[in-house]
């Protein structure tokens, strides 16, 4: 121990990136990265600026928590408390789902939609963090979104995020589905719900399995239980032309070809994500 001297930046860094890879930890570099500039309170280039800064005691500590929670396989967004998703930095912690770019996808199909759609009302069913809600109201500040989600806990994320980012053009509801809405009519209803199959969520990694909220992941039995409920609720929510826009799993594409496939619905699409996989379903309110 002597020999290497005292605990520098650098030293922490090689250290905490070996002992990340022994736990299995897949970006070990990246994530210890971001942690020790976290735990310092600088930025990532200053990691590598200050590499020969030896570490005060206090210092040491902060990293040394923020090391052990993300050994134990806890999600760096959570131990950073923030997630970057489109233009938005979001706060993001247990009580909501951590952003995927997969989203990302649903937003730009959502916008498509939107095209040439006058302050549309908007719906983002499962708002979570609010990450697709808040996007929206971002890039079309003329709209009225509406936020819902069943959960109190994730709602109050999401409205932490619209304020936090300046969003006044966002209502945030609690309640099951589109009850909120009341009989009001959108333009657009868009969800990322839960799509997992219950099965199947003890199979996910662990970072996801055993710290991300499971009602926002299992979608019961075949992983489409929430889906089968949300496309009657938004078929009587949506005006006439008005579009539903999904996140699904991979293998849920045929499915959501048939569930849109009757006389709610016209010009159900369903579109692939950067790695090539079903992703995102959409159809017109006939
Ligand atoms: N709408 C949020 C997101 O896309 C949360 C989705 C969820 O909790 N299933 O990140």
């Amino acid at each position: 121990m002597s020999d290497e001297g005292p605990w520098t930046i650098r030293r922490v860094l090689r250290w905490t990136t070996g002992f990340f890879q022994e736990k299995g930890i897949e970006s070990a570099r990246l994530d210890a990265e971001l942690l020790i500039a976290h735990a310092l309170g600088i930025s990532r280039i200053q990691v590598y600026t200050d590499h020969d800064r030896p570490l005060h005691p206090d210092e040491l500590t902060a990293i040394r928590d923020r090391v052990r929670r993300r050994a134990r396989h806890e999600p760096i967004a959570y131990i950073l408390g923030q997630r970057g998703f489109r233009d938005l930095d979001l706060k993001v912690d247990p009580r909501v789902l951590i952003p995927r770019p997969e989203t990302e996808l649903l937003v730009d199909v959502a916008l498509t939609k939107l095209t040439g759609v006058e302050a549309p009302l908007v719906v983002d069913v499962g708002t979570g963090s609010g990450a697709i809600a808040l996007s929206i109201a971002q890039a079309r500040p003329d709209a009225q979104v509406i936020a819902i989600d069943v959960s109190p806990d994730a709602l109050a994320v999401a409205r932490e995020n619209g304020a936090a980012n300046g969003l006044g053009n966002v209502e945030f509801l609690q309640g099951d589905l589109l009850t909120p809405l009341g009989e009001r009519r959108a333009h657009l209803v868009a969800s990322n719900p839960p799509y997992i199959a219950t099965e199947a969520c003890r199979h996910l990694m662990p970072d996801v399995r055993d710290f991300e909220p499971r009602l926002a992941l299992d979608g019961g039995r075949d992983g489409l239980q929430v889906i089968r409920r949300l496309i009657p609720a938004a078929a009587a929510a949506l005006r006439p032309g008005g579009a539903l826009v999904i996140e699904i799993g991979h293998d849920q594409g045929d499915a959501l070809r048939r569930l849109l496939d009757g006389p709610d619905w016209t010009g159900a699409h369903v579109h692939a994500d950067l790695a090539g996989h079903d992703r995102v379903a959409e159809a017109t309110r006939a």
